[in-house]
């Protein structure tokens, strides 16, 4: 059965009276090339455990297991039970979980599912759940790597560098547990129901060590926070309104001392300023404590 034709999705589905569910991000893949590159793009082989989020018809989980060790795939929606019963069958390195993937111990289903297999995450996420699961796979820790399909404005955040538009503290967040690769676009056509918007895979690398010294990384996103949560004003004021205890004076003096100009937004600090920040707000305001 080819699991990305249209026509035979449509029958498949029909056959089992499943309906899509907006709200759970259902838009499955109708182009066969497309869960290929994916799966080429997340470097399988033998030793690498999958973990896919939300199978759907399986399409993406095909060509996952054709590649690596294990596929271990968690479905939300119990309705596809009979569907990938029907869909996977015969395929003897993939295992079908269902229930919400936000609600399960990432580290500990890893360790039971995945053992001795180097565990990466690929999948066609579901869009309306996009930050909380990549916060939940970049805090889970486990992950050497993340390829997945998110709306493609996500993506450019994810990606994006000091200066731009796109540029952002979810940006940042991940930038400070992964390097980010933006890979490639792929448009609404290619999948039922058509989604309104276009579609980019990226791919993030763990970092083995954070990418700058900081003494202080809950400080580090409480700054980052501060300074985007204030886009339009100048880190001076926003670092006042988003940092309790912060003076005009000595955010300005932070940022002297920093080699900034007082004057400077946040979205034209890269990372490592501020991590150098961070610590410099550190010093003067919470080590005195
Ligand atoms: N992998 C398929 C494909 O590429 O055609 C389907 C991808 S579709 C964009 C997202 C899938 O995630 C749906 O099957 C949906 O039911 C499932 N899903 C949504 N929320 C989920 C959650 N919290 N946990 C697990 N699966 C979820």
């Amino acid at each position: 059965m080819n699991l990305t034709d249209y026509n035979e999705i449509r029958a498949l589905l029909s056959r089992h009276g499943f309906r899509f569910s907006k709200s759970l991000g259902q838009n499955f893949l109708t182009a066969a090339w497309v869960p290929e590159r994916i799966a080429e793009e997340a470097g399988l082989d033998e030793q690498t455990g999958v973990l896919e989020v939300g199978p759907g018809v399986g399409c993406l989980t095909e060509q996952l297991s054709m590649r690596a060790g294990k596929v271990l795939a968690v479905e939300l929606d119990k309705a596809l039970r009979p569907v990938l019963a029907e869909t996977l069958a015969g395929r003897e390195n993939v295992e079908i979980l269902f229930g919400d993937v936000l609600k399960q111990d990432l580290p500990a289903l890893v360790r039971e599912k995945l053992p001795g297999l180097r565990p990466v995450i690929c999948a066609n996420l579901p869009y309306n759940v996009t930050s909380p699961l990549l916060t939940a796979f970049l805090e889970a820790g486990c992950f050497e790597t993340v390829t997945v399909m998110i709306q493609r404005e996500v993506a450019r955040r994810i990606c994006a560098r000091a200066g731009t538009a796109d540029y952002g503290a979810f940006g940042l967040f991940v930038q400070w547990h992964c390097e980010t690769e933006l890979l490639f676009d792929v448009p609404p056509a290619c999948f039922v129901p058509q989604p309104k918007v276009t579609s980019s895979v990226i791919r993030l690398t763990r970092r083995a060590a954070p990418p700058y010294p900081v003494s202080d990384e809950q400080l580090l996103f409480r700054v980052i926070r501060a300074a985007f949560n204030q886009r339009r004003k100048t880190l001076v004021n926003a670092l006042c309104a988003g940092i309790g205890g912060m003076t005009k004076d000595l955010a300005e003096q932070v940022l002297q001392n920093c080699g900034f100009d007082p004057k400077i937004r946040g979205e034209a600090v890269e990372l490592g300023g501020f991590a150098t920040i961070t610590d410099e707000i550190h010093r003067n305001l919470f080590s005195k404590l």
